[in-house]
């Protein structure tokens, strides 16, 4: 009798590896021509997202759907300053968004709190301290050529995502935290 042929061994971490490899790509190319974002502004850099809005830039194109509920969004930019009033209701409705979901953080205060971070009490001096953001759009106010800029290189990212990696983002991100300022 001939001996069988030996197949070789697929670990459990490779099989798992092929499997989620697929599903990310299914996953990410389901979503990444329907980022829904969710209105949200808090000062001037909103004017210039409500300008993206108009027919001019024709924002539709990239699937983009503004949403009024973070329960249909799966995108947030934060557009404008943020205070440590409303950082607690950033952060509800960054988890009232279904995973996977993204964040955009647009404009120079929401960065870094840009010219209230001299000497102002009351604004969050970055808003990555209270979300993790995939995207920095810098800028005071970036236009909405550099907002679409801004989406573009997100959808590179979610071309890439990994079910996996995201999952260990979220476990390791430190939410909101009034000890940052
Ligand atoms: Fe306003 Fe400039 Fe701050 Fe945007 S970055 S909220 S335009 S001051």
């Amino acid at each position: 009798l001939m001996n069988p042929v030996k197949r070789p061994e697929v670990t459990q971490e490779l099989s798992e590896n092929v499997i989620l490899t697929t599903v990310d790509d299914l996953y990410n190319w389901s979503r990444l021509s329907s980022l829904w974002p969710l209105l949200y502004g808090t000062a001037c850099c909103f004017i210039e997202f409500a300008a993206l809005l108009g027919s001019r830039f024709d924002f539709d194109r990239f699937g983009l759907v503004p949403r009024s509920t973070p329960r249909q969004a799966d995108l947030i930019i934060t557009a404008g300053t943020v205070t440590m009033k409303m950082a607690p209701a950033l952060v509800r409705l960054y988890e009232q968004m279904p995973e996977p979901k993204y964040v955009i953080a647009m404009g120079a205060c929401t960065i870094t709190g840009g010219m209230f971070s001299v000497d102002s009490p009351s604004a969050v001096r970055g808003v990555d301290k209270l979300i993790p953001v995939d995207v920095y759009l810098p800028g005071c106010p970036p236009r909405p050529e550099a907002i679409i800029d801004a989406i573009i290189k997100l959808r590179k990212k979610v071309a890439n995502d990994s079910i996996q990696e995201r999952g260990k983002l979220r476990q390791t991100h430190r939410y909101y935290s009034t000890t940052h300022n």
